[in-house]
């Protein structure tokens, strides 16, 4: 069995880990009991029991984490937008966008460039909902799971429009999104994973999706960095990846630039309706009229809000914790792929920084990072790539992804006159952004609907107003 004051010693010499509430935030107080109790440290531990035994009391508790002598919150890396300045909110727009995450800037920035005068609302800074939260992988293929054929063509069409889409993007932002175009391999590491892999490789085949199976050998000499017991792999030629902490700031200056207004730290407090139809909204006293206003309120959706009471979106959050580890200067890229094993997800990012990724949980709007969450991705992660080991932890947060029942968006018609819905885009809200986009559009101008998008509508939860 391990003792405190062995972990305690461990410690030392890695991460510190300071324990507090998360209410606590402000002012940084650390619990003196687990002042000094390290992840590095636990993650040595030969016995699991005792590891569970001296650290479950603090399941469910807040961490924050001090690098050195810098403090990384998770407000602190969502704050990585352009700074600009205040901008009042106009009178009159053609269309109104609440919500300033990917699914809004995304469809602002697209309607603007065909002319229309968008106004986008965002209660808090662009991106600081589950968007700048995301890891940032492209993953149609990967992510494919039974029940997911309702969603499959509008991803397959989103996957395959995000090369224009970013290349656009960087036109018109002058921004380099790191746009990386590796590819996604799924491994496994043991026996019983190799036959779901094997089973998620047939289903994948089956709908005619991008796969190749690899065997063990094959997949090492694709990443060496992973454990040498690695078994097997599907690699997803076409499963890319891009940096959410790169486009959403590219986003929000192109949106800008095609002649959005972008409102920040404004809510959306109710809506004006006009002979039973939208004609804008207000936000504390001010007003805009619009007669378009989309929702794009990521897990809010399903809240009670400025929406009419008829309207039941059925939206729920479902947090995701993730960490970023730091790669020293000195030291190649560890990934060449994003990786997935069952348990966790893994990308190397330009700079030094690898994402690893996410935890799902039934949470509530409850923002906490656990040491529940952080163990079991740090657990994971070192699995399968040991040289994990000695790299620093630079920071951790948590994202709240807007889940519908079945997993997919729900676009277009709300059932109110002058109402449109872009939500629910579950872990999938960076891959779907360019198809959603184009659907929005569709809907906003009164084109055809793209026909991937058809079944996406709010109609098939029998919940429109
Ligand atoms: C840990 C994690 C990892 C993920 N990884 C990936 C990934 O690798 N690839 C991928 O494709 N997806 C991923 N996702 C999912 C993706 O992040 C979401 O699907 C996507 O960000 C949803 O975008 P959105 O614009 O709909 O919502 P959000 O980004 O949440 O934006 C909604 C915005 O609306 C604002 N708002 C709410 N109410 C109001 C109001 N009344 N007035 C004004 N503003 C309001 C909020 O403040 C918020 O900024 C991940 C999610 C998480 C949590």
């Amino acid at each position: 069995m391990c003792s405190r004051e062995i972990l305690d010693k461990r410690l030392r010499n890695r991460w510190t880990v300071f324990l507090t509430r998360l209410s606590a935030r402000k002012s940084f107080e650390p619990d003196p009991v687990s002042t000094g109790v390290g992840i590095g440290a636990f993650l040595d531990t030969c016995d699991r029991c005792a590891f569970f035994g001296s650290f479950g009391m603090y399941q469910n508790t807040s961490i924050e984490i001090l690098a050195g002598q810098r403090l990384f919150s998770p407000e602190e890396l969502r704050s990585t937008t352009v700074p600009v300045a205040g901008q009042d909110l106009p009178v009159r727009a053609d269309v109104i966008i609440v919500g300033g995450g990917i699914i809004g800037l995304s469809i602002a920035w697209r309607l603007a460039l065909l002319g229309q005068k968008v106004v986008v609302i965002e209660k808090a800074r662009i991106g600081s909902g589950a968007s700048l939260a995301a890891t940032g992988m492209l993953a149609a293929a990967a992510e494919y799971e039974a029940g997911g054929e309702i969603l499959i063509a509008f991803a397959l069409e989103s996957q395959r429009r995000w090369e224009t889409f970013a290349t656009e993007l960087e036109q018109g932002s002058g921004m380099d999104l790191d746009f990386d175009k590796s590819g996604t391999l799924l491994v496994s590491l043991t026996r019983d994973e190799t036959a779901h892999l094997r089973s998620r490789f047939e289903m994948q085949a089956k709908a005619g999706l991008s796969v190749q199976w690899l065997s063990g050998e094959a997949v090492r000499e694709l990443e060496g960095g992973l454990r040498p017991s690695v078994n097997a792999g599907i690699f997803c030629p076409l499963d890319f990846q891009i940096d959410p902490r790169l486009l959403i700031p590219a986003l929000e200056k192109a949106a800008r630039g095609a002649g959005v207004a972008i409102i920040e730290e404004a809510s959306v407090d109710s809506l004006v309706m006009q002979a039973g139809a939208v004609d804008g909204i207000i936000s504390g006293k001010r007003e805009c009229r619009a007669p378009l206003v989309i929702v794009t309120t990521g897990a809010d959706a399903g809240r009670r809000s400025f929406l009419p009471q008829s309207l039941k979106i059925p939206i729920r959050p479902l947090r995701g914790q993730s960490i970023c580890l730091r790669i020293p200067e000195r030291h190649p890229p560890l990934l060449q792929h994003v990786i997935w094993t069952e348990q966790v997800h893994m990308a190397q990012k330009s700079g030094g920084r690898l994402i690893v990724g996410a935890t799902v949980e039934e949470a509530g709007f409850n923002p906490d990072v656990t040491v529940g969450g952080l163990f079991a991705l740090l657990e994971a992660s070192r699995r399968a790539l040991p040289a994990l080991e000695d790299i620093a932890l630079e920071a951790v947060w948590s994202g709240f992804r807007p889940t519908s029942q079945d997993d997919a968006p729900i676009l277009g018609a709300s059932g109110v006159p002058g109402l449109l819905l872009a939500v629910g885009h579950h872990r999938n809200g960076i891959l779907l952004a360019p198809s959603t986009a184009d659907a929005l559009v569709a809907y906003a101008l009164g084109q055809d609907i793209p026909h991937s998008a058809e079944p996406l509508n709010l109609q098939r939860f029998g919940s429109a107003s």
